[in-house]
């Protein structure tokens, strides 16, 4: 699949830091198995809507879905998160064919963008067209982060570029964004105007685009630089982290609470950055690259055995006994458990066995969605 310069996933990313966009292309895109996993689950999701539509016919469907079945990342829960998404939308395009007889289901279409965005488009998952409301339903197979709707910049260059190519065709004044993402059950929709969304798009989105497409504009960092392909190498997120780290403190022994929040806040984005640093230099180590002052030598690694069944028999021989020399069974982890059964299967089956511990305290931000911690024994000591 080819890849725009500026894709609607990264979006975000190149209107905050316009450079970044072309800087990425210096560097391999390594999608690995998790896009893999997602790409599977669209295509579940998208042959199922496509039965739905009555496109594709019963042979069809069960050829395709066979072939499918054979990926080596398939898995029965898979199938099931892809027809629980296929399901949702066909739900909302019938709730959009009853106010719009005429209302249009379409699926995993390519979208033009380049009316705000130089060579831009992406693949719309699911875009309904009807009278009043446009509605775009994007699946997010990852469960990594949760994805929200709001002000979500991808959404917004899909919904501008379905606006430009169906809009002429019903009288729409709002678009509907939705987030599926069934991993972290969360479904995430926000809504618009047409006019806020065309204005957004021809004041900011477009001049920005036009800016990052040639490489123009200044690096800014921030939490967009996550999953920016430039961000090990990248000078600004290095300056910006070891500025950072070398924060000119109050000139005390001992750091003050206001300066131990200021450095939590850093925390997070520059573990990850320093992790990024260096897994690029060891792949660029076993590449031939030298770091002065580094050499690559060999990592820790445990014993193994050769060959378990050999090992147990010449214990046995030796007059150990099994059920001394064998661990007992164990039950797989509920993930693994879930994945083995599908979720659905899962809760039905052991919903009434499975329970969520309190979880350990930890350090969050004040913008944290979770509630402030609050355990008897820390009422106790603040009485
Ligand atoms: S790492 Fe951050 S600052 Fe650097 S190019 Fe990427 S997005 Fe911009």
């Amino acid at each position: 699949m080819s890849h725009a310069v500026l894709s609607p996933s990264s979006a975000s990313r190149w209107l905050a830091c316009t450079p970044s966009a072309r800087l990425e292309t210096q560097f391999p895109d390594k999608a690995g198995d998790f896009a893999k996993e997602g790409s599977l689950a669209h295509e579940f999701g998208e042959l199922r809507l496509k039965r739905y539509s009555g496109l594709i016919d019963e042979l069809e469907w069960t050829k395709k879905t066979s072939e499918l079945v054979k990926d080596r990342l398939y898995s029965e829960s898979l199938e099931e998160y892809a027809a629980g998404y296929a399901n949702f939308v066909w739900e909302k395009f019938l709730l959009a064919q009853r106010t719009t007889s005429d209302a249009v289901l379409r699926i995993e279409e390519r979208i033009n963008l380049t009316a705000y965005v130089p060579e831009g488009f992406g693949t719309g998952d699911a875009v309904i067209l009807a009278d009043g409301t446009l509605e775009i339903i994007d699946l997010k197979y990852g469960k990594g982060v949760q994805v929200s709707a709001i002000d979500n910049k991808q959404m917004m260059l899909y919904a501008l570029g379905a606006l430009d190519m169906f809009g002429f065709m019903y009288a729409i004044h709002t678009v509907r964004m939705t987030i599926y993402q069934p991993r972290l059950d969360n479904i995430s929709e926000w809504e618009m105007s047409v006019e806020e969304l065309t204005t957004w798009g021809m004041n900011e989105l477009a001049p920005r685009a036009k800016m990052a497409y040639t490489g123009d504009g200044s690096f800014v960092p921030g939490k967009h630089c996550q999953f920016c392909r430039a961000k090990a190498q990248c000078r600004t997120l290095a300056e910006k982290n070891l500025e950072a780290a070398k924060h000119e403190f109050e000139d005390a022994s001992l750091l003050s609470d206001a300066e131990i929040s200021e450095i939590l806040l850093q925390v997070d984005l520059i573990k990850n950055w320093v992790t990024s640093v260096e897994e690029y230099a060891l792949e660029a180590a076993l590449d031939g690259k030298k770091f002065s002052g580094f050499k690559l030598v060999e990592g820790r690694s445990i014993r193994k055995y050769v060959d378990e069944k050999q090992v147990a028999d010449r214990l046995v021989e030796n007059g150990y006994k099994e059920s001394a020399i064998y661990e007992p069974a164990k039950l797989k982890t509920i993930t693994a458990m879930e994945k083995l059964v599908t979720k659905k299967a899962f809760t039905a089956l052991l919903g009434d066995l499975v329970i969520k511990p309190q979880g350990k305290p930890t350090l969050a931000p004040e913008s944290d969605k979770r509630q402030e911690w609050n355990s008897a024994e820390n009422d106790f000591k603040n009485v």
